[in-house]
């Protein structure tokens, strides 16, 4: 256990990257304001999240748990096996004893109850955007899409007339007409407490400890790009995302044909089984296979489009540099977010599945087209123009006096102080 200074704000992420890093950056705007909080989390994490968090006198407080979260599959189980940390975490609180108000994520359904036991506020902290918070709800409460044949038959949304959605836009429980299980009985607990908006919490982020004064060769390709003047397409699917190989090389071939410059962070295996293809787009196009500072790449001069998975960490930071999207949604409530940024705010365009339906294989005909179309076609232009208004929104309500800014304050006012 590091040593720990009275911390107030207890930060508890689950420990996937797309749920820690949200969070972390929490961390930074509140040591920003000064405030002193202490990070717990599970040794698997833990140096990690110190050299991202780079200032010194950070508690941070691990607690025993050896599973780790490599696959969606095992979300569920791994998830409830998160309590069996519950005693460590009341007696380290305990041990703090000045904590004023503890920060967890909602899939941490359990530390509910020790918030609840040892008298202290509990703050849930969910990752999701409020649009698909809101769509999952009211197909949980007013079941719209009871009245559809298919799922793929478009419902309106009510109190939304202007919305249509598919049964396919959701994954279960919530594509269920009458959901129940294990699954939906998680989710259920953590709707019980949602309020305060703060973000986008990208926005806080800091660049990446690199472990040489070099550039990343990656980033060294992307400058001869700036140089020559050309644009980059920037290609990434989260940290989790399954992909199966065709739809992998149908999206290579798809780019090529394109022949638009691309980086493509491609950890799964896969592209050693594409014949030449790697040799055929050299100039154009490369495949990196470590982890990236993907906010870096994003931020760079040459990045003109992000062809994403659209996990909402992804989306988020893609608004926060003013760069438009190309989505390809796969799991979860990513089907959601494509449809919001591309049919609510116009801030992408999206790859469409080939059988009609928003889940289904993406034909290299169809990542050709659109790809070409985001880097080089008018609505490219016009979805590239809108981002830079909504970055210039999201970086308004982050700095002092803007919405997000006020809310944190006010957050920190009503939880900072010692609880009762
Ligand atoms: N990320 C990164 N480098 C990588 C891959 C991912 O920095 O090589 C970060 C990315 O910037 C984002 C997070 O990991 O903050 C992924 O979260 P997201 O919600 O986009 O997707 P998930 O991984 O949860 O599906």
């Amino acid at each position: 256990m590091a040593s720990v200074s009275t911390p107030h704000f207890v930060i508890f992420p689950f420990m996937s990257q797309g749920h820690t890093i949200p969070l972390l950056n929490l961390a930074r705007l509140l040591r920003h304001r000064h405030i002193s909080f202490a990070i717990f989390t599970i040794p698997a994490n833990s140096a990690s999240i110190r050299d991202s968090l780079t200032n010194t006198g950070i508690s941070i407080i691990n607690l025993p748990f050896t599973e780790k979260l490599n696959s969606m599959s095992l979300f569920l189980s791994i998830a409830n096996a998160t309590k069996q940390m519950q005693p460590h975490f009341e007696q380290a609180i305990e041990s703090l004893q000045s904590v004023s108000c503890i920060i967890s994520d909602g899939f941490l359904t359990w530390t509910q109850q020790s918030a609840a036991k040892l008298g202290i506020p509990r703050l849930v902290f969910y990752g999701m955007s409020n649009y698909a918070t809101t769509m999952s709800e009211i197909v949980v409460r007013e079941r719209p899409h009871a009245k559809v044949s298919s799922d793929d038959e478009p419902f309106p949304v009510p109190d939304f007339p202007w919305l249509k959605l598919t049964r396919n836009d959701f994954e279960p429980p919530f594509s269920q007409v009458k959901p129940e299980g294990p699954l939906f009985e998680f989710v259920l607990e953590q709707y019980l407490a949602l309020a305060w908006c703060v973000g986008p919490l990208c926005l806080a982020a800091e660049p990446l400890v690199s472990q040489t004064p070099q550039k990343q060769p990656w980033v060294q390709w992307l400058d001869t790009k700036v140089a020559k003047r050309e644009s980059v397409l920037y290609v990434a699917f989260g940290s989790q995302a399954d992909m199966s190989p065709e739809q992998l090389r149908e999206i290579a071939l798809g780019l090529e044909q394109a022949k638009v410059n691309f980086l493509w962070v491609l950890r799964s295996k896969g592209s050693e089984f594409w014949e030449g293809f790697e040799e055929r787009v050299k100039d154009r196009g490369i495949i990196v296979k470590e982890w990236v500072d993907q906010l870096e790449i994003l931020q760079h001069e040459s990045i003109n489009g992000f062809l994403s998975h659209c996990g909402w960490n992804s989306v988020v930071e893609s608004i926060s540099v003013g760069v438009p999207i190309l989505a390809l949604p796969l799991m979860a409530e990513q089907h959601l977010n494509a449809r919001m940024l591309v049919e609510e705010i116009g801030i992408g365009l999206r790859l469409m599945p080939s059988n009609g339906s928003v889940r289904g294989f993406v034909k290299l005909e169809e990542v050709e087209k659109v790809a070409r179309e985001l880097m080089e076609g008018e609505r490219g232009v016009a979805v590239r123009m809108k981002v830079k208004e909504v970055r210039k929104a999201a970086c308004a309500a982050m700095k002092e006096g803007g919405s997000s800014s006020s809310m944190l304050n006010l957050l920190i006012n009503e939880f900072g102080g010692p609880h009762p």
